[in-house]
């Protein structure tokens, strides 16, 4: 399997591909664009309620986020229900913690339904605060949790060899190998009829009057209805701007002692932390992950890494680095993904701004959708709507951000890196290279060879960075990625960097 960056995740080795036989006459109910865990479980779900349906995947199943994720699966989110209060109410705090439970339950009942073999595990979660500082954030945390019913309780030991002011025990919670998961999944999907068709890139969809015509690299499919799980939706539209791509670097390490804590762990930390146990080929690792930083905001993401194990080390009695892989997640504005109806289409569905929750919010994607096109009723729509109203503070914020990030690019543009020819590029290093008045993004091969892009995004006209430690050029407007070839790694983009013959500059 392969996935949207150079280095190899923990779960890369488990899925096999799935060979499509596709008669592009068919004319289907639902396509789904995406082969992650929101696009599958989406998929799995509208074929057993007995819609024909595609899944389009532009790579292999399990290529993006999905791939690369580290599968805790919780009840407490990353937007804390103090927060969710705050800015939902009591009610859509509620609504918000039963509709994570219904996503846990969900994931159950498809593991029991399938008899799925993907290291399925109930945990407890240790939520600890490592000062004062993060004590009353952890105050303010177990109190909005309470007030939703959320069990926290204050414990005096934790399992893991860190220091720490305060911390609590939450139980229910529970971890999987994600891509044994959604493998399963698809199988159940092509026994009940579905079809999947991987290497497909989607390009664009049209909406005609019953039927959108979605344009992909391997032909015209018809469908009644279309879903990007892309994890962001394609092309240009308003969730471009209520939501921002960040990176994410996990570790899976070996302990000399073998004491590996059976709890999920969490610190308070801004980033935080995080830290899971998974047997891969009989042998035990510890998952550590953390040093999360807004896409192509860090000059040296190879240092993330860097910092990340030595962090690691102060606490862990390593022994050795297994796997070390990034991966991209969205924070949307107001701390609640969209998951629902685009804005604007009829029957174009999208769900995204999961942040550090995908297990979670993926699964519950697959309800919600599933009930939206079967026109079921379903009691999170309002909640999740990607047309809800933003918070009116927030949303200028967020957007002065965004907007520091064009100034960021156009300053760049400008005042690019200080080379003036290829030959100030190192092997297996990429830079933005200003030459005649043009920016370009170029690579340069252990072995010389040079790949010369423009290095302008075709998304939204931003100034793509260089990502050293997943050899990928990645957009921090919104997140899409290419690789040193130019080809579109990461959505929203469906076009290629412009590639660059030598003898063109
Ligand atoms: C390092 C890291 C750790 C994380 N840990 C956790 C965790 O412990 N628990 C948790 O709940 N969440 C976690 N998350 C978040 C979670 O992993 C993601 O939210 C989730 O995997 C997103 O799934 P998805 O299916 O929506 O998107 P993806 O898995 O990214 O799938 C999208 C798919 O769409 C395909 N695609 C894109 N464009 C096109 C196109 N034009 N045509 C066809 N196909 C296309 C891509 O190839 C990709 O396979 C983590 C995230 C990161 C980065």
């Amino acid at each position: 399997m392969n996935r949207d960056g150079v280095r190899k995740s923990i779960w890369q080795e488990a899925i096999k591909a799935f060979p499509a036989a596709v008669n592009f006459e068919t004319e289907y109910d639902v396509a789904i664009v995406g082969g992650g865990i929101t696009g599958v479980s989406t998929a799995y779900e509208l074929q057993k309620s007995g819609k024909n349906c595609i899944l389009i995947e532009a790579a292999n199943i399990g290529f993006g986020t999905t791939g690369g994720t580290t599968a805790h699966i919780n009840n407490f989110l990353d937007t804390t229900y103090h927060e969710a209060i705050s800015k939902f109410g009591l009610d859509g705090a509620k609504l918000l913690f039963e509709s994570v439970n219904d996503a846990i339950a969900t994931i159950e009942k498809n593991i029991g339904d399938n008899s799925i073999d993907c290291d399925f595990e109930k945990k407890t979660a240790q939520l600890f605060a490592l000062d004062e500082k993060q004590s009353k954030q952890l105050d303010d945390i177990i109190e909005g949790a309470e007030k939703v019913s959320c069990t926290m309780s204050l414990i005096n030991e934790i399992s893991f060899p860190i220091p720490f002011v305060k911390a609590v025990e939450i139980p229910g919670q529970a971890q999987f190998h994600p891509i044994k998961y959604i493998s399963a999944l698809c199988q159940s999907f092509l026994n009940s009829g579905g079809t999947i068709v991987e290497n497909c890139f989607c390009e664009s969809h049209s909406e005609e009057e019953e039927w959108i015509i979605i344009t992909t690299s391997k032909g015209i499919v018809k469908t009644r209805n279309l879903v990007y799980a892309t994890h962001i939706p394609l092309g240009v539209n308003m969730l471009h701007f209520t939501n921002a791509p960040y990176r994410s670097y996990a570790i899976a390490f070996t302990l000399k002692d073998e004491k590996y804590p059976q709890e999920l762990g969490y610190d308070l930390v801004d980033p935080y932390h995080y830290y899971r146990i998974q047997k891969i080929n009989g042998e035990n690792l510890l998952i550590a992950g953390g040093e999360d930083h807004k896409t192509g905001h860090s000059d040296d993401t190879g240092i993330c890494f860097t910092d990340l194990e030595n962090y690691v080390r102060q606490y862990f009695n390593v022994d050795v680095v297994k796997y070390s892989w990034s991966s991209q997640y969205y924070e949307p504005v107001d701390g609640l993904p969209y998951i629902g109806k685009i804005g604007g289409t009829s029957r174009v569905f999208t769900a995204t701004g999961f942040r550090g929750n995908g297990m979670i919010f993926g699964t519950l994607s697959s309800k919600i959708i599933s009930d939206l096109i079967l026109e079921r009723k379903t009691k999170y729509r309002n909640l999740f709507s990607p047309s809800r109203i933003m918070p009116i503070a927030g949303f200028a914020e967020f957007v002065k951000e965004t907007a520091t990030v064009a100034t960021d690019f156009i300053k760049d543009k400008l005042f690019i890196e200080k080379v003036s020819s290829l030959a100030e590029i190192n092997e297996g290093e990429g830079k933005v290279v200003k030459y005649e008045g043009e920016s370009y993004a170029v690579y340069k091969e252990k072995g010389g060879s040079v790949h010369l892009l423009k290095s302008t995004c075709p998304h939204a006209q931003c100034e793509v960075r260089w990502n050293s430690a997943e050899i990928s050029w990645d957009c921090p407007c919104h997140g899409s990625r290419f690789s040193v070839n130019g080809k579109v790694l990461t959505a929203p983009s469906v076009k290629d960097l412009i590639k660059i013959r030598e003898k063109d500059i």
